[in-house]
């Protein structure tokens, strides 16, 4: 290797070629998938050393596997980690980092505007182990603050939220982590490594749920974690033995579509700050959730930590849930689903989405209005998204 190596990548740069610098099979260009649940060796020692982990290699699928191991690398890189170790699904990367990192006794300081599913671990499960979970208001740092000193052992942190696109100010929010001897964890789904870098900010790990801008084709699902290494150590430890292993097929998927995440995440920033802008202006909209706006509550700061403001945006429309219930069917070009993140345009409200798994009141005390609809923007020309939006408006 000569020293020209030694200049950092660009993630445009990185999510082609990052964790791809070597042939695995047969000098194949392309990242073989690799179905084999176990390894074979001849030489018992080898075959001892590599389960010790003293040699590289793999011995059992629930374990580790090249084609997940190139999909890891690809996130470390792009995240710029220590380390980096995946599961089956972004709720199994969460819980299972969760649970490896806390125990009885032990507090976690997290938001209210968590996704959901994440949301309901603090609410359902950690207290059944003993965990004490506390959440507290999301764009009121001098209480989350407040709550980091009177104990936290984990700091856990989303931002942007889901599917309200608040702001959370990682930097000073992970010094008071850290002042409080906690953990930091941070959920970057929504920014995805292109548009912000939550380990540059402090934080000690960083979680995708690879199932959306990462894979971006909605059609596998995976999670990751990635950041100091003997955390990444220990969770890798708690997944390998619970058994949350994410699928070579899905790792494949996952890694074919990251190839493309740097085009596609700058156009579906662009597209959705386009979108924004012109449902800003549409007379039948209340209110548009997007950090890119001038308007948007926080988007200094979201000017300042993030590089984009993301392809995810949410709005309300006169009238409610009935309103959206009418226009909603007139999207031709948008899948009414419970997905984000993918080539094509998708949106659905909260009550069928990210929030399915609370209740109407819970979603009330969330500050999530029922007359919300998320819009995750896809990679179609921008024209003919807001060309269909105005039809679809036109109804209301
Ligand atoms: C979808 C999502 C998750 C959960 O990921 P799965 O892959 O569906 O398990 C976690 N966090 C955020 C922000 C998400 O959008």
């Amino acid at each position: 290797m000569s020293d020209h190596d030694a200049r950092p990548l660009d993630p445009a740069t990185q999510a082609v070629w990052g964790g791809e610098d070597r042939y695995l099979l047969d000098r194949a260009t392309q990242v073989p998938v690799v179905h084999s649940v176990a390894f074979g060796y001849e030489d018992v020692d080898e075959w001892q050393a590599v389960a010790l982990g003293e040699a590289e290699g793999h011995i059992y699928g629930r374990n580790t596997n090249p084609t997940v191991a190139v999909f890891e690398e690809k996130v470390r890189l792009l995240e710029q980690a220590e380390a980096a170790t995946s599961a089956a699904t972004g709720m199994a990367a969460i819980s299972n980092s969760l649970h490896a990192l806390l125990a009885p006794g032990k507090r976690v300081v997290s938001v209210k505007d968590t996704y959901g599913g994440t949301s309901e671990i603090f609410t359902d499960f950690l207290p059944a182990f003993g965990v004490e979970a506390v959440l507290v208001d999301t764009t009121d740092f001098d209480a989350i603050e407040a709550e980091i000193a009177a104990g936290c052992d984990v700091l856990y942190l989303e931002t942007p939220t889901n599917p309200t696109l608040k702001i959370l100010d990682l930097e000073r929010l992970t010094a008071a982590g850290h002042a409080a001897g906690a953990t930091v964890m941070v959920d970057n789904t929504f920014a995805t490594p292109i548009n912000q870098s939550p380990l540059a900010l402090g934080a000690d790990l960083v979680l995708h749920s690879a199932t959306k801008f990462l894979g971006g084709h909605a059609d596998a699902l995976g999670g990751v974690v990635a950041g100091r290494a003997e955390l990444v150590e220990e969770i890798y430890h708690y997944r390998e033995i619970n058994g949350a292993t994410l699928d070579p097929m899905a790792a494949y998927l996952l890694l074919r579509g990251m190839k493309t995440l740097h085009l596609r995440v700058e156009r579906q920033t662009g597209n959705a700050t386009a979108v924004a802008d012109y449902l800003e202006g549409h007379a039948r909209v209340e209110s548009v959730n997007y950090p890119g706006l001038p308007s948007h509550p926080q988007h200094e700061l979201a000017a300042r930590q993030m590089n984009g403001f993301g392809g995810m945006l949410s709005f309300s429309v006169e009238g409610g849930i009935d309103a959206v219930k009418r226009f909603l069917p007139e999207l031709k070009l948008a899948h009414r689903a419970a997905n984000l993140g993918s080539v094509e345009t998708t949106v659905g409200p909260p009550a069928t989405t990210s929030h399915v798994e609370v209740s109407a009141a819970g979603r009330a005390a969330l500050g999530i209005p029922e007359g919300l609809v998320r819009y995750s923007a896809g990679i179609e020309h921008v024209d003919d998204l807001i060309a269909d939006l105005d039809g679809a408006l036109s109804v209301l």
